[in-house]
């Protein structure tokens, strides 16, 4: 599934397509998505120019000069597609919503799964409403500090790896990226999550922080579905430290040279695979 940094990569394809053009067309060839895309989505949108674009946890967000907005989310297989102006495209089978623009191109929304979603919020009032309302801290802004990192965690006896994938603590982090913040923060990922404070909730903050802007740079992970808006795949999987490396040994880790070393385990949590260095994160 996308996290954060595939979904920011995403939102960032989409801006040079979008930003400051008209929708020409708004086609919704599939309807039928996780939520139903409401019927009147093209018409709230056709004739609209698309001012901005937010990301908010794993959403996209984009912003008419109006009222109206669109939300976007990636689901487990869902992609975009751009295709320039004047380039012949021919639609596939899982091109659900296609927006044209008004100078000829066309960013497509393809999701083969169809757990995506699409569908229209009110700038002034989204932040308020479900699932944003709740939303935890957004992990690259300024003010995700230790403390509010410590903040969110402080009470909960669930394990700290598990803690991290609610969306209500933390904003767009999800399997692959909470297991890598957790190996570079040195923390046992069986931890129960009240007991992360301190200058050890400040190391995780900074890690998860580190982890999805690396990322980000390398255009997210590509294990499966996703792809860039350009179709070519991300490469941060290749600079994975623990993840999907089970009975490997970890870069610059204790667990190359320690005689009777364990090394990277896999448990599962809460239903997901975590990987982590049994004898870094001890
Ligand atoms: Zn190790």
């Amino acid at each position: 599934m996308p996290e954060l940094p595939e979904v920011e990569t995403v939102r960032l394809g989409m801006e040079p397509a979008l930003i400051g053009r008209r929708l020409r067309r708004v086609l919704v060839r599939r309807s039928d998505l996780r939520v139903p895309v409401p019927e009147n989505f093209s018409k709230a949108l056709k004739g609209q120019r698309i001012v901005s674009t937010q990301r908010r946890g794993k959403y996209i967000l984009g912003f008419t000069g109006g009222d109206e907005a669109f939300v976007l989310h990636l689901g487990m297989s869902g992609r975009i597609l751009i295709v320039p102006p004047g380039q012949r495209y021919a639609f596939a089978k899982h091109d659900h919503v296609v927006f044209e623009t008004e100078d000829g191109s066309k960013v497509i929304f393809n999701d083969p799964r169809r757990f995506g979603m699409m569908y229209l919020a009110s700038r002034k009032s989204w932040s308020t409403l479900k699932p944003f309302n709740a939303m935890g801290p957004e992990p690259l802004a300024d003010d995700f500090t230790g403390r509010v990192l410590a903040d969110a965690l402080r009470g909960r006896a669930s394990p700290i790896k598990t803690t991290l994938l609610d969306q209500n603590v933390v904003a767009g982090v999800g399997n692959i990226y909470a297991c890598e913040a957790l190996f570079e923060s040195q923390i046992d990922p069986r931890r129960p999550a009240g007991t992360v404070q301190g200058r050890e909730a400040a190391r995780l903050a900074a890690s998860i922080r580190d982890v999805l802007q690396r990322a980000i740079a390398a255009g997210g992970s590509s294990l499966k579905d996703y792809a860039l808006t350009d179709g070519s795949r991300g490469y941060f999987q290749t600079a994975f430290s623990v993840y999907d490396r089970e009975g490997q040994s970890c870069p610059g880790c204790v667990c190359q040279k320690k005689r009777g070393a364990k090394g990277i385990r896999r448990i599962i949590q809460g239903g997901r695979s975590t990987f982590y260095c049994a004898d870094k994160q001890a």
